[in-house]
Order: C-alpha cells, then structure tokens, then sequence
C-alpha cells in the first residue's frame, strides 16, 4: 500500500484520488482553497458540462493540441466510464444539442458532491487550504511537499494536478508549472486558448448582452482571403467584442495567425437571394415606415440601431424609397458583418491553458514523469487543450484515472 499525495482538488486530482484509494492506497489530497472544484463549480455556465456523448474514437479531432498523447487515457477510461462512475454516484445525465452531457440538475455541485462523497467514502484525507510551494526531492525522487504553512507532507507517489492559469481566482494560478518546472520539467509556454476576442469596433459595445443562436463565423486571412476557420452556433457580443461558443473555438486561430478578420453571417440559412427576396418582403409590409422601424422581424431589438447605422442607408428614409442597391449592399451587411480584430482576451480570461508540463516528458500509458520516478501529472497542468463540449473535462478525469490505476 502507496502513500498517495495528489495535489489539487479539480476533477483530474479528485480522479486521481478516487482511482487510488479504490485501489487500496492511502491517499491524501492536498487543495488550496478551502473546498475541491472552484473551476468545476462554473463550468457550463454553472451546469458543467461534464463530457461528450459523441464516440469516443471522435474525441481526438476536438483536441487541437497533443490529441495522440492521450490515445491510453481516452481508451482507459472514456466518456461512458464517467457518465457511468456519475450515475452510480446518484448524478442523473442528459444530452443535450451537441452531444453536450450535462447534470439534469443543471448544476455543477451535484458532480463535486459525487465526487466528494465519493472520496469521503473510500476514506481519503481531504486537507483544505494547502498550497504546495515545493518539492523536497533526494536522489531523483520526491519524498515530500513543502506547503506556505511550512508543513512537510511526506509521501510515496506524488500527483500534480494543479490545473492551468486561466480563472487564477479559481485557484489554478499557474504555480504548478513551477513547481514541476523546479524538478526538471519542461514547460510550453502557456497561452489562452478558449479565449474571447477583442475588437477594434467600438459599436460592438451597444451589443452587449446580445446573444445569437444559428449564426456563422468565419476567420480569414486579410491578405489572402483564404477562410482560416468556420463555425457554425452561438456567440455572444460583450463590451470588448466577441465570445460564446463558437468564437471561443476559433479564438485558436486568432492565436496562431497574424493579420485576421472575423466576419458573422447573421442569415446563413438564407442564400444571398434568399435574403434579400425576405427583405423585400418586409419592406413590401412596412412601406410607409421609416427604414429604422423595418428591420423587427429580421433582427434582434439590439441589433437593429446598429445595422442601420452601419448600412449608411438613412434611417428615417422612407422604406419604399430604398433602391435596389441599397437593398443589396444591406444583404451583404447582414451576411458579413466584419470585424477588426486587437487580439484575445488575457490568458486570465481563457477557458483553458495551452501550453503547460511538456508531454514529451510524460509516459502517456501512466501519465508518470519521465525526469523524476514517483512523480504522475493528471489535467490542465499538462500540454493539453480541447475545444468546447465537455472535453476538457473528461481529459482531466481520463489522464487522472491513468494516473490512479498506477499505484
Ligand atoms: P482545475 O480544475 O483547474 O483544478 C486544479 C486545482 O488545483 C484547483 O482546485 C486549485 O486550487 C488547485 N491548486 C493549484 N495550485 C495548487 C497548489 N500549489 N497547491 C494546492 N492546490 C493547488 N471544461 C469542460 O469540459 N466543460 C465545461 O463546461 C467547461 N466550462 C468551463 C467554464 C469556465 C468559465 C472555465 C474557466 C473552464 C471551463 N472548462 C470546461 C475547463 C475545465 O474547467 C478545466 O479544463 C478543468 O477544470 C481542468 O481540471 P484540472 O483538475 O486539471 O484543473
């Protein structure tokens, strides 16, 4: 029997734990907070989507970086084994659009409480407010962590699973790079990846609030033209420019590529023609009115100042005044409303780190270190990010099962 000292209670430590202590080990886990899952408490909008019901032979295709490194950890325990470990802990399941898993609670402390009754019941030592500020290592090997307290935990099998550095407050603040970094690991350098875009439009701000369903978003080159990235879904508009699902996936894009636009399709279902056959419509319905009272059947309230603003059509003339080629310069307006972009949000903003303990240097059959012999990584901590959908989730619990089937 392994004395097992996980650090850090999000779900890839609380896996780690549970998987361990199953296995009849000793187990402590150490978090800095004062509860496990401050990070997992606000996934999903406070709803956690927790995994994906897509195949899990899908996965790897959501997972931009390192997709390869985790063939062992997704096959061992996939997203049925979570789904399956979450029912038999009394969390009752749904999908919803996109494969999307969620609580039918709708709330994510129904999955922290599975997992602390869980840990609670297979007697780990759960020790709160512990923040790990060292390694005490003697010939290649750790014997124990140092905390702020100044306290020494000593232990047989040590497991990093302090997260990223996006949301610091949530308590994955990046120090865990650090620590592994200070025994001989290689760290990529960490960006925000799931990361909201700013822009230089100032009238975004009068979006604000405004969520859309059914719009398409496309990146592209401004040089090139060439379309970088395409998505089709939801997005929201904040006071510094674009977030929601589908501008957080493409956010990798803006990381990775210099001079890019990003322009929304407000009507994609609608064909140019399409489009502008129902503008005629309503404008047929709305003849007497201004241009600016026109617009509420096809658009948003909020959106409607904003596009009339931008159509440089006058918005008290007269809608049955409107010529065709102001008609169809407003189509195109509506099929692509462009942005100029200042870049990401700061990494702080960041759904998920990019970046992180080099997986070169970890076995992925283990998830053991390659440079320090009792040393295991499990989440975020590690060079690993995905898209949304539940995916990152279900890599910190699958790379923290790895980890705990190892003692
Ligand atoms: P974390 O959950 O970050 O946990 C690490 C823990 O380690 C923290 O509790 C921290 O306090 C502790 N710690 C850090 N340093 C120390 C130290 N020195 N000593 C002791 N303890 C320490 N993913 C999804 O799949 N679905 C979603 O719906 C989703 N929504 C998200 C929404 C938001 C707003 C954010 C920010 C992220 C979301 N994610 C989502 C991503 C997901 O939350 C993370 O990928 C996941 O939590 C990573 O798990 P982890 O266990 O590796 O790290």
């Amino acid at each position: 029997m392994a004395k097992v000292v996980v650090i850090g209670g999000g779900p890839g430590g609380m896996m780690v734990a549970v998987t361990a202590s199953k296995n009849k080990n000793q187990v402590i886990l150490l978090e800095k907070n004062e509860k496990l899952g401050k990070k997992l408490f606000i996934t999903g909008k406070g709803r956690c989507n927790v995994t994906s019901y897509k195949d899990i032979s899908e996965f790897f295709q959501y997972i931009p970086t390192n997709s390869s490194f985790l063939y062992s950890a997704l096959y061992s325990f996939t997203n049925i084994d979570t789904m399956n470990f979450l029912e038999e802990n009394g969390v009752k399941l749904k999908v919803e659009r996109g494969d999307r898993v969620f609580p039918v609670s709708d709330k994510s402390s129904d999955i922290i409480r599975a997992f602390e009754d869980t840990l609670i019941k297979n007697n780990v030592k759960l020790k709160f407010n512990c923040d790990v500020r060292k390694f005490i290592t003697e010939d290649n090997e750790i014997k124990g962590v140092k905390l702020s307290s100044g306290e020494i935990i000593y232990g047989d099998k040590f497991v990093l699973c302090t997260g990223g550095c996006s949301y610091p407050q949530t308590g994955s603040d990046g120090y865990g790079y650090e620590l592994a970094r200070l025994v001989g690991h290689s760290i990529v350098k960490p960006k925000g990846a799931l990361v909201p875009i700013e822009v230089q439009e100032s009238w975004v701000k009068e979006l604000q609030g405004l969520s859309l369903k059914n719009v398409e978003v496309k990146i592209y080159s401004e040089n090139s033209k060439k379309v970088l990235y395409k998505d089709f879904g939801e997005m929201l508009f904040t006071h510094f420019g674009l977030s929601g699902p589908i501008i957080l996936t493409g956010s990798n894009v803006v990381n990775r590529n210099d001079n890019v636009k990003i322009s929304i399709n407000l009507k994609p279902a609608l064909t140019q023609e399409q489009l502008d056959k129902r503008i005629r419509n309503d404008f047929k319905k709305y003849c007497n009115k201004d241009f600016k009272n026109s617009l509420d059947d096809l658009l948003p309230k909020k959106l409607i100042d904003v596009i009339v603003k931008l159509s440089g059509i006058d918005p008290i003339k007269k809608v049955n005044l409107i010529t065709r080629e102001e008609r169809k310069e407003l189509v195109h307006l509506l099929q692509n409303l462009t942005f100029n972009i200042k870049g990401t949000r700061p990494i702080a903003e960041a759904i998920v780190t990019s970046g992180g303990v080099d997986v070169k240097e970890v076995d992925p059959s283990t998830m053991g270190s390659k440079k320090v012999s009792n040393l295991y990584f499990a989440g975020e901590v590690l060079d690993l990010d995905a898209e949304t959908g539940g995916f990152n989730i279900q890599i910190a619990l699958s790379t923290g099962y790895l980890a705990g089937m190892d003692f």
